[in-house]
């Protein structure tokens, strides 16, 4: 990565750059989708020097630990897509906060509904900001809500393929946060780092069957292109969710699943 000090910002962020980052964790972008997560990542440094949106904006921050790790997801969705005949498939991203990993994927799978939920305004404002600029309205919404006051509502509940949450917090948090939006026969994948990854696991694996989901796959990302390593756990919604969950997010907090 230390090349990477001797490029100017425009260099980093080029189309070309974007191209071949992507290649390298063998994902194929098109010039226009290049072209799409460039023009992003510069409304983000852009807007950021505004208004907080992520800790460092450095193009080789964005490009590193943000799009390119959202972007490693997407070998995955598409080998989950592989095994299902509907499309289009809907995908909620739970905390998207600037957009990670949800307006990523998003820009990377234009056949993928996307839903790219939030709790705090300014993150929403940015999000529709740059769902205007690229004009991805026909396939991204933004939703300005707490996951656990929209997860009873019939629009929301048990209605979407996939889920994502990414950096929101501990991993019961997660899982109860996000698990009740899939249908059955959906998969979350949630990014963890690799700390504590082995207790986790093994945790997740007892307690999801509360929430009707099963751990089914930890998946460790390319080391050598995402300089960290970063899993991917896996879970498949086997049924609902039970109605009682999410809990009322103190409760989620205070009395965690696992
Ligand atoms: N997923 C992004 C942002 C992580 S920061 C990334 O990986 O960079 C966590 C985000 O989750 C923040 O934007 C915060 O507003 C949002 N958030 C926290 N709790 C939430 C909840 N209960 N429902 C919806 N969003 C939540």
């Amino acid at each position: 990565m230390n090349l990477f000090f001797h490029m100017n910002h425009e260099s980093i962020l080029s189309i070309d750059n974007f191209k071949s980052e992507a290649a390298r964790l063998e994902i194929r972008l098109t010039n226009d989708q290049a072209k799409q997560l460039s023009t992003y990542a510069q409304i983000l440094i852009e807007y950021n020097k505004h208004t907080n949106l992520v800790g460092n904006a450095a193009p080789e921050c964005l490009l590193f630990d943000h799009i390119l790790d959202s972007l490693a997801l997407l070998p995955i969705l598409n080998g989950l897509q592989a095994k299902k005949s509907a499309l289009p498939a809907s995908l909620i991203d739970i905390g998207s906060g600037a957009g990670f990993p949800g307006l990523v994927l998003a820009i990377a799978k234009g056949d993928l509904k996307v839903t790219a939920v939030d709790a705090t305004n300014k993150k929403v404002v940015f999000l529709q900001s740059v769902v205007e600029a690229l004009d991805l309205s026909k396939h991204v919404r933004i939703i300005n809500a707490r996951a656990e006051d929209i997860a009873n509502s019939k629009a929301f509940r048990s209605s979407f393929d996939y889920a994502t949450c990414r950096a929101l917090g501990a991993l019961p948090v997660v899982c109860e946060l996000t698990l009740p939006f899939l249908k059955p026969g959906g998969c979350a994948l949630l990014q963890r780092g690799s700390k504590q990854i082995e207790a986790e696991k093994s945790m997740a694996q007892k307690a999801v069957a509360q929430l009707g989901a099963t751990l089914v796959e930890s998946i460790l990302l390319d080391r050598q292109v995402l300089a960290k390593d970063h899993y991917v756990l896996i879970f498949k919604q086997d049924k609902q969710a039970p109605p009682k969950y999410p809990r009322q997010w103190k409760d989620i907090k205070a009395k965690p699943i696992f």
